[in-house]
């Protein structure tokens, strides 16, 4: 039986899926900083006096990034914009803006693309952020998620990798490993527990305990953990010029990892150089401890330190008997690795 339903994105073409996205944003219409969103050849917004603005691209592709067997749609929109939210955390900005590309296939059901805008939008309302534009265009090969986000901070607050300094305490926020180890297991076949498959499919971004730390300026230098522990700290000491020691039995590890751990303790590695973390790691002066201690529970986020910045060049696991290991600070890099998704 011939059906007027539209099942999928060809019967709705592109103009249908913008004008479906603009009803799905009618709570953003009392919004005063924008001042054009969806609808014109660009959005213009708004910005607050004298700040600094951020801005922050992420690419995520279906079959590289992501498996569309392993996610729903709802979390992988919710992670599409997470992933770049935390971008502007390790800033310590404000989010504000995104803005969005899609290459889609023809076939994508419309319950699934609406899962994905709805997944999408739900992770924007949350940051207090607004999708203002974009573009759509047809995939021959699985989808393509392109988002630009844009944030705002006061000049001096600014955190950037390089501040770091001799002496400073590295500290992580969460637990490291959940996302990395529930890959690792989808790879292998096996379905991950709940909470590591959450933590994979749908990260958070860490936007209060950014933004809290640049205020009251206590971290040197800030990165979200992204590429894994290892090749991000990297990426601070490359920046800052300087060393680090990391002890790996203070890593703030879940139940599940520990668990995971005591039977495979060679999988050590997935959690120190396995990414998507979406924590924050910075650097502050040890004098900084007792605030950061307070933040940690005012936040309700376990802030762990977890090393230390030293003059010099390279990467050392010391442990408490003194003993030092140098590793290199590599973890997942795309050029230099086939693995799929
Ligand atoms: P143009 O041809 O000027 O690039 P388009 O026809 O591609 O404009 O898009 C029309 C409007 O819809 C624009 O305001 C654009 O920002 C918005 N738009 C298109 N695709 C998306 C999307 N995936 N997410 C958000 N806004 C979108
Ligand atoms: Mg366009």
């Amino acid at each position: 039986m011939m059906t007027t339903t539209t099942h999928n994105l060809a019967s709705l073409g592109e103009f249908g899926f913008i004008a479906r996205l603009r009803q799905k944003l009618r709570d953003q219409a009392g919004r005063t900083d924008v001042v054009l969103g969806i609808g014109d050849d660009c959005s213009a917004c708004t910005l607050p006096a004298g700040e600094l603005l951020l801005t922050s691209t992420d690419l995520l592709i279906e079959n590289i990034h992501f498996r569309r067997d392993w996610t729903s749609l709802y979390a992988l929109g919710r992670k599409s914009a997470a992933v770049n939210l935390s971008d502007i955390a390790a800033m310590g900005g404000t989010p504000r803006y995104l803005h969005l590309g899609l290459g889609l296939p023809q076939d994508l059901a419309l319950d699934e693309l609406d899962a994905f805008c709805d997944g999408f939008l739900d992770e924007c309302r949350a940051a207090g952020a607004l999708l203002c534009g974009g573009d759509t265009c047809r995939s021959q090969t699985g989808m393509f998620i392109s988002v630009s986000v844009q944030g705002t901070v006061p000049a001096d607050q600014l955190v950037r990798r390089s501040g770091g300094q001799p002496g400073d305490r590295l500290y992580v926020s969460g637990t490291l490993g959940d996302s990395a180890l529930a890959l690792h297991l989808l790879r292998q076949g096996q379905a991950p527990p709940p909470t590591l498959a959450r933590r994979h499919h749908q990260p958070t971004p860490r936007l209060a305990l950014g933004r809290a730390v640049a205020v009251a300026g206590l971290a040197h230098a800030m990165i979200d953990l992204s590429d894994g522990l290892l090749a991000d700290l990297g990426h601070i000491l490359q920046q800052s010029q300087l060393a680090a020691c990391l002890d790996p039995a203070a890593l703030p590890l879940s139940a599940d990892v520990r668990r995971h751990l005591n039977h495979q303790p060679e999988d050590l590695d997935v959690v120190l150089r396995g990414g998507e973390d979406y924590e924050l790691l910075f650097s502050a002066p040890p004098e900084a401890a007792p605030r950061l201690e307070q933040l940690a529970v005012r936040l309700a986020l376990p802030l762990t330190a977890i090393g230390s910045l030293q003059p010099g060049e390279g990467l050392w696991l010391c442990r408490p008997d003194g003993s030092r290991q140098p590793v290199e600070a590599r973890g997942f890099n795309h050029f230099q690795s086939g693995q799929p998704a």
